[in-house]
């Protein structure tokens, strides 16, 4: 604690080149996969060979009777919305807080999403759900905010009591579990993605999960036309005579991702021990750091912990700012803390604002403001985000990013008295 902070011309407690998280983990098992992958088919129309194996094998790790593949897990909600039957006039409740892509294929299928508030978790909040319920209604649809299951048990015992949909975006929370079950078995039908830096990563790519056969049915229609619609839907069903047009959307995964996506799930559950460890360590140091409170998971769920989520508390700072305190965190090396920028309270956004220049159906349907989810608003502007690390041999990281919070904590009447010339 004797040097100055790097903010102020001491030197940084991190002194390593970043990065200091990659994600996710390329193997010489996933190179050897997509290498393969390259040699057995890059294009594949219908439900064989690395397509068949991964939706079998996610379908089996998820304990559901359908998995779906998908471009992205944008297409994979879009298809879900559209594949339940909502339309025009209807009301979808949804999380103020969550990335925008759990909502804007609601706008897609014309529906009004109807936003709600969180939780302390940031997750969507029960009791303010029911609040929004009217006669235009149809569906619930929750985010697992950076990893932590949302309370499903309630949202699910909420939906059917008013015979809504309740559908899941899992998109942070591969292999999270509520009360024992995983993640996206809760709702009528999950949407995930397999993006970039997701918990389950194959470059780009999605699926969407259901036990619904008419949801599975319509979704192959909305976005796999032909070849898989007449081999998958069968033909006494009324919707078999659309197979070969389907909708007319496209949304197949590249088989080369789901050959990564397939590599990387067989992993997925050592992966999120490791994370488990790491956030148990992390917390535990760090909420003996004033100023900074680690959120946890509802007892009894396990998190795939996409994020370990820090509220930021001036009050124990003698009110220093969390703009003043990030930046002297940065200073100290700590590159990636993070403070979520496009994942922000829908409201703000002006797609949700203003959405007649894009949606123009959608002109009088919904208007949102700044200002009208204190909670989720408070929530985005007071946390800080952490990666997890997932192999013990990433202690030293994770030590070093602790000794930057204690480091600029202990510092912060520093900051403090600086803080006039820093304006
Ligand atoms: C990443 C993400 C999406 C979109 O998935 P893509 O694969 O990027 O299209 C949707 N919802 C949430 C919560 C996400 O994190």
């Amino acid at each position: 604690m004797t040097s100055p902070l790097a903010l102020l011309g001491g030197t940084s407690a991190i002194d390593r080149p970043g990065p200091h998280f990659t994600w996710p983990p390329i193997t010489d098992a996933t190179r050897k996969a997509v290498a393969d992958q390259l040699d057995t088919a890059v294009s594949i129309y219908d439900r064989s060979g690395v397509i068949a194996d991964l939706e079998d094998a996610l379908a089996t790790y998820f304990g559901v009777r359908y998995a779906l593949l998908t471009s992205s897990g944008t297409a994979a909600l879009y298809s879900m919305y559209a594949a339940a039957g909502i339309g025009p006039g209807m009301e979808v409740i949804v999380p103020a807080y969550t990335f925008f892509a759990t909502v804007t294929p609601l706008l897609h299928v014309g529906a009004t999403p109807v936003l709600a508030e969180c939780d302390e978790r940031g997750n969507l909040d029960p009791a303010d759900v029911l609040t929004r319920i009217t006669h235009r209604t149809r569906a619930i649809a929750v985010t697992h905010m950076w990893g932590a299951p949302a309370d499903v048990i309630e949202l699910r015992r909420i939906a059917d009591l008013h015979g809504l949909r309740l559908f899941e975006d899992g998109s942070h929370a591969h292999g999270a579990t509520a009360a024992g079950r995983k993640i996206g078995s809760f709702g009528d039908a999950a949407a995930f993605s397999m993006n970039g830096p997701k918990p389950l990563s194959a470059g780009e790519g999605g699926f969407l999960l259901t036990d619904d056969s008419e949801i599975h049915h319509r979704a192959l229609l909305h976005g796999q036309y032909n070849k898989r619609c007449r081999n998958e839907i069968p033909k006494t069903d009324d919707l078999y005579r659309y197979a070969v047009t389907g909708m007319g959307l496209k949304h197949r995964i590249h088989p080369l991702a789901a050959a990564m996506g397939l590599e990387q799930l067989g992993n997925l559950d050592t992966y999120l021990a490791g994370r488990d460890e790491t956030a148990t360590y992390l917390r535990d140091q760090l909420s003996d750091i004033p100023g900074i409170e680690p959120i946890a998971p509802a007892e009894g769920d396990r998190s795939s912990w996409y994020g370990l989520i820090l509220r930021y508390r001036p009050d124990q700072l003698n009110g220093l700012t969390l703009d003043h305190y990030f930046e002297a965190l940065q200073a100290e090396g700590a590159l990636e803390a993070d403070r979520p920028g496009s994942t922000c309270p829908l409201n703000l956004l002006p797609l949700f604002q203003e959405p007649g220049p894009l949606f123009p159906t959608l002109s009088r349907r919904f208007a949102y403001a700044p200002g009208q989810f204190p909670r989720a608003e408070a929530f985005h502007a007071d946390t800080i985000k952490l990666p997890v690390w997932h192999r013990v041999d990433d202690q030293h990281t994770a030590d070093a990013y602790l000794e930057a919070f204690r480091k600029v904590s202990a510092h912060h009447t520093d900051l403090i008295e600086t803080g006039a010339q820093h304006g």
